[in-house]
């Protein structure tokens, strides 16, 4: 997972409402990164693994037509994983830098 702050092409392509957009191993944050955020964007990272990235697209699409953004199955994954990411991160005392330095 390679992680890209204070991303231009985010800003340029998402609204101002969007923190963070993950294509593959790669996340796009508008800012800094935070814990919280890299969790739930891990947990897309694992869903493009899982898809690939047409898969992923037309079953994110797919559910976001049908459902919206927070009924959304994956973005209701992405939400569980993350708590469950952020637990065993903060149990093990991992910080966002260790992260962003590839200490995780
Ligand atoms: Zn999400």
């Amino acid at each position: 997972m390679t992680v890209h702050e204070h991303s231009r092409l985010l800003r340029w392509l998402l609204p101002d409402d969007k923190e963070a957009f993950t294509f593959g191993q790669h996340v796009f944050c508008r800012g800094r990164a935070s814990l919280p955020l890299l969790a739930h964007e891990a947990a897309h990272v694992g869903q493009f693994r899982r898809y690939g990235i047409v898969g992923f697209f037309r079953r994110y699409w797919m559910h976001q037509l049908w459902n919206g953004y927070v009924r959304n199955p994956m973005e209701i994954e992405a939400r569980e994983r993350a708590v469950r990411i952020l637990h065993a991160w903060k149990r093990l005392g991992y910080t966002v830098e260790d992260f962003l330095e590839g200490r995780v």
